[in-house]
């Protein structure tokens, strides 16, 4: 578990993404790979204090002892749309990663989550599931995908988020107190429509070019 409810990753690098990243005239086929990049960095630290087994490892020179996540601990689980965004960067790091979605749309007026998809792998005690959804705006849309995580029977979750709104943050910490939460930016506010401000606009669009 990490040590505080929230961890803004400022890393260098990441942050020169960012910036790239929330550029306007940033076209889609180079937004996907910022947030990729973003993914990847803020995965390494959500699963930085996670249980490792031991491994024998032959080098060329001798027998020794290394380290590894037990295998099929990881579940990536993807808000659609946007959390499929970044999926694949994740993967990378941990191949054997299962993977679930949840799918819940915002309703414009209530902006209150409707779901309309749930299907994740086959539930174990221990498994750490990464919850991928890259903007953290109200919290509502992360807040009911993890309340159904729970439900099903999942333990240990974190969410990580590329950009989050102070008030995501908040019904994260007053809905989920036990789901640390990792994010690259912590925004100013939300707008009336319920978009982060700067922000980077809709992610989904930006990620699947559509308006
Ligand atoms: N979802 C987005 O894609 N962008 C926002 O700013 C808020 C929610």
């Amino acid at each position: 578990m990490a040590a505080s409810h929230l961890t803004v990753v400022s890393h260098a690098a990441e942050q020169r993404h960012l910036v790239l990243h929330r550029g306007v005239e940033t076209p889609t086929r180079e937004f996907r790979q910022l947030v990729g990049e973003i993914a990847t960095l803020l995965a390494y630290e959500a699963t930085r204090t996670l249980e490792t087994e031991p491994v024998p490892v032959q080098t060329p020179l001798e027998t020794m002892e290394g380290r590894r996540i037990p295998r099929d601990t990881i579940v990536l689980v993807p808000i659609l749309r946007a959390g499929l965004g970044m999926v694949d960067a994740v993967a990378a790091l941990f191949p054997n990663a299962g993977v679930g979605h949840i799918g819940l749309y915002r309703n414009e007026e209530t902006l209150e989550p409707v779901s309309y998809y749930f299907k994740i792998p086959p539930l174990g005690a221990d498994k750490v599931y990464l919850v991928l959804d890259p903007m953290l705006a109200t919290g509502g849309s992360a807040s009911a995908a993890i309340a159904k995580l729970k439900d099903s029977g999942a333990r240990h979750i974190r969410l990580v988020s590329l950009v989050a709104a102070p008030a995501g943050v908040e019904r994260m910490k007053r809905d989920h107190p036990d789901v640390p939460v990792f994010i690259a930016a912590l925004d100013r506010e939300l707008n009336e429509h319920g978009y982060i401000l700067p922000g980077l606009g809709d992610a989904g669009d930006r990620l699947f070019g559509t308006q």
